[in-house]
């Protein structure tokens, strides 16, 4: 039996970042994801020290550490932003983002990379965001910069392993970036998970182009949205066109240990179950 494998869900932080390590104990997960803020807000009050100190003493309580805590930023958030104004407002809530992390004794910072907005090239949009990662680096010590894959709606870049590897290269601190590939975005941005075989060849060219040590976190999820869509709906797990081999496949496969696994599926409710089903594979 494997017992290194981190599964959960991005449970909620309603009523405080302390509220979150409860509710996913709840659910039998041994990892999840949060919000430490609004996520649909610029700026938030700053983390109480009552609610830092709960924070860390229900994690500790409930057997959390921080490499099975993933937090998520803000949608507002464009790191790649064309305009000076929306960038510079993008980069400081970024920091807030990590300074917050920090103080919750959190390691990992996952975050969507960023959109040109047919305003700047996509070489140009890259750079900025590897350049946002650079200053939020200089800024705040210790918190990694997980980079999530994106399903490539609109004009979101990261939808293509290419993307992130062109982002990787250009930050300074490569020991303070990563990445979170998420199930659902990888296969309607093309990428097919449905088979043991797509799978194998999929996580490989992950590993040609960007580099398997650089994965850091998982988001487990079905799609709605046929291989290759571009577009993002998530499905509960086994419902949608990715199917239970991608998952089955994670559970079991070593490469997937020791980094958070996290459900964003669209019932809550069955979380607990799906967990259990992911957890049922890997032993
Ligand atoms: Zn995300
Ligand atoms: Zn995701």
């Amino acid at each position: 039996m494997s017992n290194n494998k981190f599964i959960g869900a991005h449970v909620s932080a309603a009523g405080g970042v302390e509220n979150a390590p409860i509710r996913a104990k709840e659910i039998g997960a041994n990892a999840f994801a949060l919000f430490t803020k609004n996520q649909r807000q610029w700026v938030a009050k700053p983390l109480t020290q009552k609610s830092i100190d709960s924070f860390k003493k229900n994690c500790t309580a409930l057997g959390y550490s921080s490499e099975q805590i993933l937090p998520h930023d803000s949608y507002l958030i464009n790191l790649g932003a064309p305009e000076e104004e929306k960038l510079e407002k993008s980069r400081a809530a970024f920091i807030d983002e990590m300074e917050r992390c920090q103080q919750l004794g959190l390691t990992l910072l996952n975050f969507h990379p960023g959109s040109h907005l047919k305003k700047i090239s996509e070489s140009e949009c890259l750079t900025r965001i590897a350049e946002s990662i650079n200053l939020a680096h200089k800024a705040v010590p210790n918190v990694i910069a997980v980079i999530e894959n994106t399903a490539g709606q609109g004009t979101n870049l990261g939808w293509k392993f290419e993307h992130i590897a062109a982002i990787i290269e250009q930050v300074e601190d490569k020991s303070r970036v990563g990445v979170c590939l998420d199930t659902c975005h990888t296969f309607v941005a093309g990428y097919d998970l449905r088979t043991k075989q797509a799978c194998d060849d999929t996580f490989a060219e992950f590993d040609r182009i960007v580099g398997m040590h650089y994965l850091r976190a998982m988001h487990i999820n079905d799609s709605k949205i046929a291989l290759g869509g571009k577009v993002d709906r998530h499905h509960c797990l086994g419902e949608g066109e990715i199917g239970w081999d991608c998952f089955k496949y994670i559970s079991q496969d070593s490469r997937f240990d020791g980094i958070p696994l996290i459900l964003e599926t669209t019932e809550p409710e069955r979380w607990e179950s799906e967990i259990q089903a992911m957890r049922a594979f890997s032993m």
